[in-house]
């Protein structure tokens, strides 16, 4: 398939699934969010035996029991972060840099942290290959947050932890917001946004159930395969 025949099935995704959708899911309208959605060439970011799904209203396998969101859930999560241009922003659960992408299509800098050290790896290729030059990728515990580069103006997981991470909220600059999917079960977990107040109160609000894998806990970065195909 040629990028011409991507570009067309990506213009499609972002009409059906996310801009008007047919179904009773809410549209997404931030006109940042949709035109980077309509910009991420998201086939690159799975393996090619993959690439002809890689539009299809659904997320995908990436290898190491880990998946790449749906796009639709990608363009909520983004929405919900009400992002500014010059917004510096933690993302942990970089995957396979997808979401990562979107977000560096929006604001000034993206870190992002993946506890997998062999996707860390492939995400941060794939972005230098696509041109993202404010992005920076680090195998880690992203429970821990980035603390070098903080505070964030948004910081958004993309694994569920079943309390939201002391840390991700310390890290959080005033006015920012946190979105994160949050519980245990998969397929029950609801996603939160947090909001921190000028005066360093937080607010939080129920958007949606949600599926993600659980976030990692234990403070240490696993470097070796785990099983999967990378592709
Ligand atoms: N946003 C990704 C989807 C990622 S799936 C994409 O667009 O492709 C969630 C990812 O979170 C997985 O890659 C998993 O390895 C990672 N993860 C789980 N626990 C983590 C932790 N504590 N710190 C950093 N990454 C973690």
């Amino acid at each position: 398939m040629t990028d011409s025949t991507y570009a067309v099935m990506r213009e499609d995704m972002v009409r059906r699934q996310i801009q008007y959708p047919c179904d009773d899911r809410p549209a997404v309208t931030d006109a940042g969010v949709l035109s980077a959605m309509r910009t991420v060439p998201r086939h690159r970011f799975v393996s090619l035996d993959l690439a002809s799904a890689a539009y299809d209203d659904r997320p995908l396998p990436i290898g190491y029991e880990q998946t790449i969101s749906q796009p639709y859930i990608v363009a909520v999560m983004t929405e919900l972060l009400a992002l500014e241009p010059n917004d510096t922003v933690l993302e942990v659960g970089t995957g396979s840099g997808y979401q990562t992408s979107v977000l560096a299509q929006i604001v000034r800098r993206v870190y992002s942290m993946e506890i997998v050290g062999a996707l860390a790896d492939a995400a941060r290729q794939r972005l230098t290959e696509l041109g993202y030059d404010n992005v920076e990728v680090r195998t880690g515990n992203g429970n821990l947050g980035w603390p070098e580069h903080a505070p964030f103006d948004a910081i958004l997981a993309t694994a569920a932890p079943v309390d939201v991470p002391r840390a991700l909220l310390d890290q959080l600059q005033r006015g920012g917001r946190l979105v994160l999917p949050l519980g245990p079960v998969w397929r029950t977990q609801k996603l939160i946004r947090i909001d921190k107040k000028a005066t360093g109160e937080t607010s939080q609000r129920q958007i949606m159930t949600v599926g993600f894998v659980p976030m990692v806990k234990e403070n240490r970065a696993v470097t070796e395969p785990t099983g999967g195909d990378l592709g």
